[in-house]
């Protein structure tokens, strides 16, 4: 029964049952965190907070023990089918990930004529660094060039023009799991195939991570990076991993200093719940969600849902939306609008979404959703949406 397992597990969100006045509808920003993953926190702090890698006392030997285990747990939650060739280095969240892939990996690499694909439809995060990288690069004199990530009428990615773009000096393809704007699954796997065996990609899972299953397999990425707060864990976490199928196994080294250990355990817990959750039933709760919202908004013609094509309900976009809708009113500004929702409890994000320069450029609003919210919260938004038409 599906909705008594949502009952049970919107339960454990003490923030979310603590005021029923609010719908939390940010989700894509950060998300809230389950009571399992504060106790876990809380224990932690409480019994053995500890330096890692040490101390040779209990306490330090289990913390470095919690972070070993978080880097397999981590491996595990990814299905990780080469555990031993891979790398998990645990980091403050995406963007300081692909931050290290690109200026810490990438840009050391960088030889004159090289060339990087840049989605820039997507997060800025997944923009700045490879132009950083690239600058880096130029700056010893190695000329590289990057190039546009085709994107196609339905914000998926072009991958038959991308395979034509791609050349023997292409040295990274940086892309998206699930859009933060339209929600969309970018058919990652179908990159693999356009880039051929030997160019890295590297994959930006902000969106995807915890809210849906993510297979390392099935993705084909050399390099994974993701936010552990919006995975449910606190912030300041994160991890980056990568595999070594061609060397390109990011090196340890690179790191050192004492690692986010609060953070790391919130971060076993936070995976263990959403196992334990069922990350396909969290992401299908979510897209029909997503779906009954975005069919709502069809209906209103003060509202312009993005990302949408002509008709709606054969949209299969509206199907892969991984619980992000994102829209406007017609006349009234997207802050103002998100102030208005705010005074009713709804809490939206509104504005720009941090997205890159081919993206949209008008600000818009976005509800983004998790296992917690419910039908009745998208009806009661739906219904004070419709009041401002
Ligand atoms: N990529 C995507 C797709 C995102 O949605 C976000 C956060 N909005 C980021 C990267 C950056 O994440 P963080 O701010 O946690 O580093």
């Amino acid at each position: 029964d599906l909705t008594a397992w949502q009952r049970d597990l919107r339960a454990q969100f003490p923030i979310v049952v603590g005021d029923p006045g609010v719908a939390y509808l940010d989700s894509a920003a950060t998300a809230q965190k389950p009571q399992p993953v504060l106790d876990a926190v809380l224990d932690y702090l409480t019994t053995e907070n500890a330096n890692a890698a040490r101390g040779t006392y209990p306490w330090a030997n289990r913390t470095t023990a919690r972070v070993e285990g978080a880097r397999d747990r981590l491996r595990a939650f990814l299905g990780d089918p080469e555990p031993d060739r891979s790398g998990v280095h645990f980091v403050s969240g995406a963007t300081e990930g692909l931050r290290a892939v690109a200026r810490d990996w990438l840009a050391p690499r960088l030889r004159d004529g090289d060339e990087i694909v840049v989605p820039y439809a997507d997060h800025s995060a997944n923009i700045v660094p490879w132009q950083e990288a690239a600058a880096l690069a130029r700056s010893r004199g190695a000329r590289v060039t990057l190039v546009p990530m085709p994107y196609d009428a339905a914000h998926d990615y072009d991958t038959a023009r991308l395979a034509a773009l791609v050349t023997p000096r292409t040295r990274m393809i940086a892309a998206t799991h699930v859009h933060h704007v339209y929600g969309n699954d970018m058919h990652v796997p179908r990159l693999r195939v356009a880039a051929g065996a030997d160019v890295p990609i590297c994959l930006d899972a902000a969106q995807s991570i915890g809210h849906l299953p993510v297979s390392v397999a099935e993705l084909d990425a050399d390099f994974l990076v993701f936010s552990g707060h919006k995975a449910m864990a606190l912030p300041g976490t994160g991890a980056l991993w990568s595999r070594n199928r061609r060397g390109p196994a990011y090196a340890p080294a690179g790191w050192p200093g004492t690692p986010n250990t609060a953070g790391i355990v919130s971060l076993t817990a936070a995976l263990d719940w959403l196992d334990a959750a069922g990350l396909d039933r969290i992401a299908s709760w979510t897209r029909d969600l997503g779906a009954r919202l975005t069919a709502g908004l069809a209906g209103l013609a003060a509202y312009e849902v993005l990302g949408c094509q002509t008709s709606l309900a054969a949209d299969s976009a509206v199907q892969r939306r991984q619980g992000i809708v994102t829209f406007r009113h017609r006349s009234i500004g997207s802050n103002d609008l998100g102030f208005i929702l705010a005074a009713d409890g709804f809490l939206v994000r509104s504005d720009g979404h941090c997205q890159g320069e081919q993206g949209e450029r008008t600000s818009s609003v976005r509800v983004s959703l998790h296992v917690h919210n419910t039908v009745d919260e998208v009806d009661r938004l739906l219904a004070r949406l419709a009041a401002l038409c």
